[in-house]
C-alpha cells in the first residue's frame, strides 16, 4: 500500500523540536497573542522579502480578511480562477462581493494577464490569482493591470509557500498574499493556521485589528472585526517547520523531477509543466488524462492511494448555484475537473515508492 501523503510527524528531529515549541508556551503560559505569534511573523515576513506578516485562524479567514481590509464588498467584483479550490470563491462571497472567474493556462493551470484583462469591467476591484499546486502566477503583467485599473491584487498562496516568481518569493509578489497553514500544505501547523503578508503598513494595521474584534487597545471596538487569530501554540509549532520549509520544498522538487523521468512518454498522460520564470514547490504532483476514473480505480486496486484536486469546478458547485453557471460555462475548469489526479507526493515519500507508482501508472494505461 502506498499512501497518498504522510505529514512527516515521526521524524524525530522535527519531533523534539515540536516537543521544546510546546514546552516554551507552556512555560510562558501566554497561549494567545503573544511572542511566539510575533516571532513567527517576523520570521515568515523575512521569509517571503516582505514587511509585515498578519496571523489569523486559517486560509480562508485570510483571503475574507485582507479583501475586508482593503474595502472590498458589495458591489464590487473580484477576478478568480475557474479551477480552484473552493475557498477562494468562498472569501469573495464572504467578503459580500461577486466573483468573476477567468479560465486558466491549459499548461501550468494558473490564470494569466491575457484572461484577467478580458474579464475586467468598471466594477471590478480586485483580482485573486492562486499559485495553485505549488505553481507560481506570471505576477508581472497583472500587476500592471492592477496599476492601470487600480485594483487590489491579493494572491492566494495556500499552495505555494517558498515557490519564487523571477527568483522573488509568493508572500512579496501581490498587493498582498494569503497563506493557509493547514496541516497538508507546504508549510502546515498542527491544526488551523493561516497569515496576510503585504509592504502595506496601514493594510496590515487593519487585518490586525480585523482578526481581533476590530480592536487595537482592549474593549474598544473601532470597526466589526471577528476572532481569527493563530494561536501561539500553532505559531510555535510553524517556527520549527518554517526553518525546514526549504529543505522539505528541496526534497519535493527532487521528487517531482523523479516522477517527470518515471512517468515519460506515456500515451494520453499529460506531466505537470513548469514555466521558465517559475520555480514551483510542487504542493501536489497532478497528473492529467482523459481516463482518469479507469486510471485511479486501477491504482486503488493495485494499492496506490490518489487524490483528485479538485473533482467538482466551483461553478459547478452547489454553493454557488445562485450565481446561475450553467454547465459548459467554464469548459477548461470542467475539463480539469474530469481528468487531474493527484498521485502520492510527500516530502518523505520514498525514490522506490516513486518507481512503483510509475510502474502501475504504466501498466494501468498501457
Ligand atoms: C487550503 C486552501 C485555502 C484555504 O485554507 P484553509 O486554511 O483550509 O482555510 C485557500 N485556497 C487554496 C488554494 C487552498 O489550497
Amino acid at each position: 500500500m502506498i499512501k497518498f501523503l504522510d505529514l512527516g510527524l515521526s521524524d524525530p528531529g522535527l519531533r523534539a523540536e515540536l516537543d521544546a515549541a510546546w514546552a516554551r508556551v507552556a512555560d510562558s503560559g501566554w497561549v494567545i497573542l503573544g511572542p511566539e505569534l510575533e516571532a513567527f511573523e517576523a520570521e515568515f515576513a523575512a521569509y517571503c522579502g516582505v514587511g509585515h506578516a498578519v496571523g489569523v485562524g486559517n486560509g480562508l479567514d485570510a483571503l475574507v480578511l485582507a479583501l475586508r481590509a482593503a474595502g472590498i464588498g458589495a458591489g464590487d467584483e473580484v477576478i478568480v480562477p475557474s479551477h480552484t479550490f473552493a475557498a477562494t470563491w468562498l472569501a469573495v462571497a464572504q467578503a459580500g462581493a461577486t466573483v468573476v472567474p477567468v479560465e486558466p493556462d491549459k499548461r501550468t493551470y494558473v490564470i494569466d494577464a491575457g484572461a484577467v484583462e478580458a474579464a475586467i469591467t468598471p466594477r471590478t476591484k480586485a483580482i485573486i490569482p492562486v499559485s495553485l499546486y505549488g505553481h507560481p502566477v506570471d505576477m508581472d503583467p497583472i500587476l500592471a493591470l492592477a496599476d492601470k485599473h487600480g485594483l487590489f491584487m491579493l494572491e492566494d498562496a495556500a499552495q505555494s509557500q517558498g515557490a519564487r516568481y523571477r527568483g522573488r518569493r509568493t508572500g512579496s509578489l501581490a498587493h498582498a498574499t494569503a497563506f493557509s497553514f493547514y496541516p497538508t500544505k507546504n508549510l502546515g501547523a498542527l491544526g488551523d493556521a493561516g497569515c496576510v503578508t503585504t509592504d502595506d503598513a496601514a493594510l496590515a494595521e487593519r487585518l490586525r485589528m480585523l482578526r481581533n474584534y476590530g480592536s487595537r487597545e482592549k474593549y474598544r471596538h473601532e470597526i466589526a472585526g471577528v476572532n481569527s487569530r493563530l494561536d501561539e501554540l500553532q505559531a510555535a509549532f510553524l517556527r520549527a517547520r518554517l526553518a525546514r520549509l526549504d529543505a522539505s520544498n528541496a526534497a519535493r522538487q527532487a521528487l517531482a523531477a523523479d516522477y517527470g523521468r518515471a512517468l515519460a512518454d506515456i500515451p494520453g498522460l499529460t506531466l505537470p509543466a513548469q514555466a521558465n520564470w517559475a520555480e514551483p514547490v510542487h504542493h501536489l504532483y497532478v497528473v492529467r488524462t482523459q481516463a482518469r476514473d479507469a486510471l485511479q480505480a486501477k491504482l486503488k486496486a493495485a494499492g496506490v492511494e490518489t487524490l483528485i484536486h479538485y473533482p467538482i469546478a466551483c461553478h459547478r458547485q452547489a454553493a454557488f448555484a445562485d450565481l446561475g453557471f450553467k454547465a459548459g460555462r467554464f469548459p477548461l475548469a470542467e475539463r480539469l475537473a474530469d481528468e487531474v489526479l493527484s498521485l502520492p507526493f510527500w516530502p518523505g515519500l520514498p525514490a522506490a515508492d516513486v518507481e512503483a507508482v510509475a510502474a502501475a501508472v504504466r501498466e494501468a494505461i498501457g
